[in-house]
């Protein structure tokens, strides 16, 4: 199982990062030990001082598949979730001003939440038209629609796939939107998706 995670998906996020738009889509990964199912505790990594939030939605594989049209990109999945890419911002700043992979930065242990996955056909919703939102401690911090993805779903899993073989199971996570920011311990996240409450996380 891969857990593909895609870089400045949302202009607004790019912005907030001072990092321009990318013409391509842009992915990194994390290894499948980062992975961690809501509802969830996390203990606060003691590596970093700026652990942040990433609310992303996720699109899991379904079938094995390469060079997939995106035409087609549809049919190998049927079902999102919501997912947080959290991130030592402070280690990840060092990575990039030094030109040097950002691994260790996003994908430690437990820096892959992720909600229950909602079948496509009970959201009654286009995958390209999905509300989420992520609130901490109560207040919403960060609020998206997928309409406003950069490189929609299809088009990401239409590009990785002339690269990188997709097996069923793999996770997709799509980017965050602007609002991203600090996690203080003792802090309660909770996400959610078209209103309804999907994701936990207790940071201690
Ligand atoms: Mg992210």
């Amino acid at each position: 199982m891969n857990i593909f995670c895609v870089v400045r998906n949302y202009a607004p996020h790019a912005a907030e990062m001072k990092s321009p738009l990318p013409a391509e889509p842009t992915f990194f990964e994390k290894p499948h030990t980062a992975l961690l199912p809501s509802p969830a505790t996390l203990t606060y990594p003691p590596f970093t001082n700026d652990l942040q939030h990433e609310i992303e939605i996720v699109v899991k594989i379904e079938k094995s598949g390469s060079h997939i049209p995106c035409s087609d990109a549809h049919l190998y999945y049927n079902s999102v979730a919501l997912g947080i890419d959290l991130t030592a911002r402070d280690i990840q700043r060092g990575f990039k001003a030094s030109g040097m992979p950002w691994l260790l930065s996003k994908g430690f242990d437990g820096s892959a939440i992720v909600s229950q996955f909602l079948p496509l056909e009970e959201v009654h919703k286009s995958i390209n038209d999905l509300c989420f939102s992520l609130c901490v401690n109560g207040k919403t911090v960060q609020e998206g629609n997928s309409c406003d993805m950069i490189f929609s779903p299809d088009r990401l899993i239409s590009y990785l796939s002339q690269f990188v073989s997709l097996s069923a199971g793999d996770l997709i996570y799509t980017g965050t939107p602007a609002g991203v920011g600090p996690i203080q311990r003792g802090d309660h996240l909770t996400g959610f998706l078209e209103g309804t409450q999907m994701l936990s996380l207790l940071v201690m």
